[in-house]
């Protein structure tokens, strides 16, 4: 094969690997970090279980809708593997296949993980998340496989280094902020919310907001407020 690569790049070490009988060369290269212009100051993203991410500018990233069918075809063709002899030329056939797909799978996952965090990291100034609970999550089947299969710890690597690359900040609320409890208009904190509710209503200003986008709303709040309250100080100093 022959590539012409960036300029001003000079590759660290060269991997070449084989997936599922494709083989890949992969270069290191060292990026210098560049200060992208911000269109967003301060951003709170809520990592959720029917979209991938709700952001508290409204905006929201679904996830590819092609990889629940690409699932779904994986396990049946898992399952018609299920009796076949071991390493016979049908079995090498069928596992090739299974591992092909279980590739494109992990490619469109990681595909869009980088696309939303390069969109957060180039975009926004300051990104607010929250420091999931994974373990205590995955005790809850229902939450299990959203976060298990979007990954909250590639998310956040992903983020860390990405804000150092495009000159933006990475801020991680405390796990027991109740992002989701709280109303982002009054902040009236409910004792519960059931998984099952999809609209938050609350029940002291009657306001009604989707439930993912007001978690998302709550953690860009959370930072807002205390930088707002630090001016405030300042203020009264000065008077
Ligand atoms: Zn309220």
């Amino acid at each position: 094969m022959h590539e012409i690569l960036p300029d001003n790049t000079n590759p660290k070490s060269v991997t070449i690997s084989r997936k599922a009988n494709r083989w890949f060369v992969s270069f290191k290269v060292e990026r210098k970090p560049q200060n992208t212009e911000k269109l967003v100051d301060v951003v709170g993203v809520d990592l959720g279980i029917k979209s991938l991410a709700t952001l508290s500018t409204g905006e929201v990233f679904v996830g590819a809708k092609s990889l629940r069918k690409l699932e779904a075809k994986l396990s049946r063709l898992q399952y018609l593997n299920r009796h076949k002899v071991k390493f016979s030329q049908n079995w090498k056939k069928a596992q090739l296949k299974i591992s092909q797909l279980h590739n494109r799978i992990a490619n469109i996952r990681k595909d869009t993980l980088h696309k939303l965090t390069t969109y957060l990291a180039k975009n926004h100034s300051q990104i607010v998340i929250e420091d999931l609970n994974v373990s205590g999550m995955m005790a809850n089947h229902k939450l299990a496989k959203a976060v298990g299969s979007m990954g909250f710890y590639e998310f956040r690597r992903q983020l860390e280094y990405k804000c150092e690359l495009y000159g933006s900040q990475l801020t991680v609320v405390d796990r027991w902020f109740p992002s989701s409890k709280t109303c982002s208009n009054c902040g009236f904190v409910k004792e519960s919310l059931l998984l099952s509710e999809r609209v938050f209503n609350c029940e002291h200003c009657n306001f009604s907001c989707d439930r993912d986008l007001n978690a998302s709303l709550n953690l860009a709040q959370a930072v807002s407020s205390t930088v707002s309250a630090c001016g405030l100080d300042n203020a009264d100093v000065a008077r």
